[in-house]
C-alpha cells in the first residue's frame, strides 16, 4: 500500500526535557541510583522515543507491569535490566521470564513457589508495607519460600507519597524493619513523589515514572521537572455560525452572535476527554482558542474569533502543563499522560 499521509494529530516530545528530568531525579535521589518506570508505553509517550533517551541519560533499571511489555523495551536495553512488576501468574509466564531474561518481581508466596519450582534464579521481591496491592505481607517475610529466593532488589511501594501524612513514615519504618530479615542485594522504595520525601526514603534504587514525563506530584519537584509532552492538532474545517445555531452533540453550546469556528482533529479517542467540555482551550501563537460544545470521539469545535487569520491545515497546541491540566480537568497527571491514544504522530 502507499505510504499514509501524516496524521492531523501529533505529540511533540521534548527529548532534552526527558533526559533532564531523569538526571534531576537521579541527582535528587542522592546516593541512590534512579531507575525508570516505563510501563504503559512510557506512560503513553512511546517506548521507542523515550527508552533510548532514558538509557543514554544513564538509567539502568527499567520497570514494566506486564510480560507483554518486555519485548518492545528489550529492543533498546538488555532484558536483564527489565523488571516485571506483576510477577509470574502461572508457569507460562515463568517460562517466558526464563526465555527472555527479564526479571520477575515476586509479589506473593504463591509466586515465590511458582518461581522456585520453575527453576528459580535471580528475582526481585515486593513487600507490601501498607498499600495492600501487590507484595508479600509483613507476616510472610520469614516463610521458607522467601528464604529460598535469590533476591536482587527488595522493594516496597508508597501509598501516599504525594501527601504529607503519617502513613509515609509508617511505611518507611515497616520497610526498614524488613531489610535485615530478608537476604537481598539492594533496596528500593521511592517513586517520583517519594524521591522528594527526603534521603531516608531513597535506599539504593529509586523508581520514578510520572516525573520523568513531566508530572509534578509534589511541589518540591516543580522547579526541576520540565514538561515533556506537547500535543498539537490541526484544524480540518472552518465554518461560519449564525447567532442562535448550536454546536456538537446534544447542542450544548448555542452561539449568541455570528462567529467563525474551527473543527479540530482531536477527540476523546485521543485522550481529550469529555471533561474538557465547556472549559478546554487551545493556543495559537499565544492566543487562547476556547472549545465550544461537547468533545466528540475524533473532533472538537473551537471558537476562532480571537484568531481570524488561521484556518484549515493550521495547527493548534493543547496546553498540557500537567499540574495545571490536572487541576482544570480533574483528571490525574497519570491519566492525562496514559490516556493519549495511538493516533498521534509521536515526534
Ligand atoms: C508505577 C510504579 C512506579 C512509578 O511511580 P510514579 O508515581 O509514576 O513515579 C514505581 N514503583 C511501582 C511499584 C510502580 O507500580
Amino acid at each position: 500500500m502507499a505510504n499514509a499521509p501524516p496524521p492531523t494529530l501529533r505529540l511533540k516530545l521534548d527529548r532534552e526535557a526527558l533526559a533532564h528530568n531523569w538526571t534531576a531525579l537521579d541527582r535528587m535521589s542522592g546516593e541512590a541510583h534512579a531507575g525508570a518506570a516505563v510501563k504503559a508505553n512510557c506512560y503513553g509517550l512511546g517506548i521507542d522515543t523515550c527508552v533510548p533517551v532514558l538509557r543514554d541519560a544513564g538509567a539502568e533499571h527499567f520497570f514494566v507491569a506486564h510480560w507483554s511489555e518486555v519485548e518492545a523495551i528489550a529492543l533498546h536495553v538488555p532484558a536483564k535490566r527489565i523488571a516485571v512488576l506483576h510477577g509470574p501468574l502461572n508457569a507460562d509466564e515463568a517460562t517466558y521470564a526464563r526465555q527472555t531474561g527479564a526479571v520477575p518481581v515476586i509479589d506473593s508466596l504463591r509466586q515465590a513457589k511458582l518461581w522456585s519450582e520453575s527453576g528459580g534464579g535471580r528475582c526481585h521481591l515486593m513487600v507490601d508495607s501498607g498499600i495492600n496491592r501487590l507484595g508479600i505481607s509483613l507476616t510472610e517475610i520469614s516463610d521458607p519460600l522467601i528464604d529460598a529466593l535469590d533476591i536482587d532488589v527488595l522493594m516496597s511501594h508508597l501509598a501516599c507519597a504525594d501527601e504529607d501524612v503519617p502513613m509515609n513514615a509508617r511505611q518507611l519504618a515497616d520497610f526498614r524493619s524488613v531489610l535485615p530479615r530478608i537476604k537481598h542485594k539492594s533496596a528500593s522504595f521511592a517513586n517520583s513523589a517519594g524521591i522528594a520525601l527526603g534521603s531516608e526514603y531513597h535506599f539504593d534504587l529509586t523508581r520514578p515514572g510520572l516525573s520523568l514525563y513531566g508530572g509534578v506530584p509534589r511541589e518540591e519537584l516543580a522547579e526541576d521537572i520540565r514538561q515533556v509532552a506537547y500535543p498539537e492538532a490541526a484544524i480540518i474545517q472552518t465554518r461560519n455560525l449564525s447567532a442562535g445555531e448550536t454546536v456538537g452533540y446534544n447542542a450544548v453550546f448555542t452561539s449568541d452572535r455570528d462567529m467563525r469556528v474551527g473543527v479540530v482533529s482531536i477527540g476523546y479517542a485521543d485522550g481529550y476527554l469529555r471533561c474538557w467540555t465547556g472549559k478546554g482551550k487551545f493556543e495559537h501563537e499565544g492566543r487562547n482558542i476556547p472549545v465550544l460544545g461537547k468533545v466528540s470521539m475524533d473532533m472538537v469545535v473551537v471558537d476562532l474569533t480571537g484568531a481570524p487569520d488561521i484556518g484549515e491545515g493550521d495547527w493548534l497546541s493543547l496546553p498540557y502543563h500537567l499540574p495545571d491540566a490536572a487541576q482544570q480537568s480533574t483528571l490525574s497527571q497519570y491519566e492525562l499522560l496514559t490516556l493519549l491514544g495511538t493516533r498521534y504522530d509521536r515526534q
